[in-house]
Parts: C-alpha cells; sequence; structure tokens
C-alpha cells in the first residue's frame, strides 16, 4: 500500500490482469458529501451507485450511476467502480482469471446483515468463471470495533462480532464482512485489512459518528487494465 497525502493506493498483478485499487483522505481534492453530488462531479469519473444499505450489486458496463445500489462490479477494463463511505465499510473486490472483474461494496450494518459482500462476491464469481479462492479483497477505512458502540439487539444479528465492553455492546463490522467474504470462498490470507479506523484517526478520514452532518465522504475505488501476454 503507497500513501500520499491525498489517497491510499495499491497494485497487483494477477493473470493478464494489473488490478489498481485506492481510497481517498481528507485531503482528496475533490469534496463529495452524497452521490448526488459525486454524479455531477467531472473530475473523478467513476460508475457507482446512489446507496441506500441494500445489498443490490449492479454489474456496469460503462460510466454510469446506478439507482439505489451499494455494489458495483465491473469486466470493462480501466472502467473504475467506487463505493463512498463515511465510517461504513468499503470493499475492494479483485477476480482474477481469464475475463477479469472488479467491484466495489459499500457496507454498513445493514448490508452487511443483507449479505452484500457475499452477494458481490458471487457477482464476480459468476462474471469472471473464476473460483472465489482466486480473488483478493481490501478492507478500506470503516468506524472499527474500538468506537463502534452498538444497543444489545446487536448480539442478535451478529452474535459473533458483537463483544461486551466496558458495561456496553461493540460491533466488529470488518470482521462481521471479513468472516462474510470467506464464506463466499476468498481465502483469509487474499483478504487485506487496511485497518483504519474513522473515528480514530479523524486527520485523515471523514466519519459520520464524529462530524455529522459536517462529514464528507472518502471515495473507494478499483479497476483492472489487461496487460500484454509476457
Ligand atoms: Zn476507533
Amino acid at each position: 500500500m503507497k500513501r500520499s497525502p491525498e489517497a491510499f493506493t495499491g497494485a497487483f498483478r494477477a493473470g493478464r490482469a494489473r488490478f489498481e485499487w485506492g481510497f481517498t483522505t481528507r485531503r482528496f481534492p475533490l469534496v463529495v458529501k452524497n452521490c448526488a453530488e459525486f454524479r455531477l462531479a467531472k473530475s473523478f469519473p467513476v460508475s457507482f451507485g446512489i446507496q441506500v444499505h441494500s445489498n443490490r450489486v449492479a454489474t456496469a458496463r460503462g460510466l454510469r450511476c446506478f439507482e439505489a445500489t451499494d455494489g458495483v462490479a465491473t469486466q470493462v477494463p480501466n472502467l473504475r467502480v467506487a463505493a463512498l463511505s463515511a465510517d461504513c465499510l468499503p470493499i475492494l473486490i479483485a477476480a482474477p482469471g481469464k475475463k477479469p472483474a472488479v467491484a466495489a461494496v459499500h457496507a454498513g450494518w445493514k448490508g452487511t446483515e443483507k449479505r452484500i459482500a457475499a452477494r458481490a462476491v458471487k457477482r464476480l464469481a459468476k462474471l469472471s468463471g473464476a473460483d472465489p479462492k482466486t480473488f483478493r479483497a481490501i478492507l478500506g477505512p470503516a468506524l472499527r470495533e474500538c468506537c463502534y458502540e452498538v444497543g444489545p439487539e446487536f448480539l442478535e444479528k451478529f452474535p459473533l462480532s458483537t463483544r461486551r465492553v466496558r458495561g456496553g455492546w461493540r460491533f466488529d463490522l470488518a470482521s462481521e464482512n471479513r468472516r462474510q467474504l470467506e464464506l463466499a470462498g476468498i481465502p483469509a490470507k487474499a483478504i487485506q485489512d487496511t485497518g483504519f479506523c474513522t473515528l480514530c484517526r479523524p486527520k485523515l478520514f471523514y466519519s459520520w459518528r464524529g462530524e455529522k452532518e459536517r462529514a464528507a465522504r472518502l471515495i473507494s475505488w478499483i479497476s483492472f487494465s489487461l496487460q500484454p501476454a509476457s
């Protein structure tokens, strides 16, 4: 992972594709507070969804904004797909193979409960024809267990990822999604967790819990290019 003031980025080659991904910091010049604003931004062309905490995963065949969608997949080379977040977990997934594909997912607790990460893996398996055991995934900055205070009802929703801490309850959104990705077939070692907590790092990231309505959104994206056979 590389770090610049504006973004954290990474790249890797797998099969005939080179995958590139990243997520922005507060210093990124394009500041968007919601999906509708993002739609109007011309400086950073991406396909994305108007996020509504659903489990809908769309497939982009060109530059497009999808209504009521929280995950976007594509097989188009050099087309970025993106998710916006401020505490919710951005998940970027790469599917190598003969027909490479990528997906960007926005997962808050509602989308996690509706298993959007697993649905994105399924979509990529269908598109790429590859086994999820060859996939890679990156978990971006999100509200982490250190700061994610919840009510006891989370124990019923997510028994494996909710813990009692000092008289209250904490939810581990990242580990819940990691488990979902693993159950969908992605090997544990192929899931890279950046580990960042949005509330703990206010100089780097926006946080809904920290800033409420003032919070802008982090942009997380992934794309791939096809490499000549070597
Ligand atoms: Zn924290």
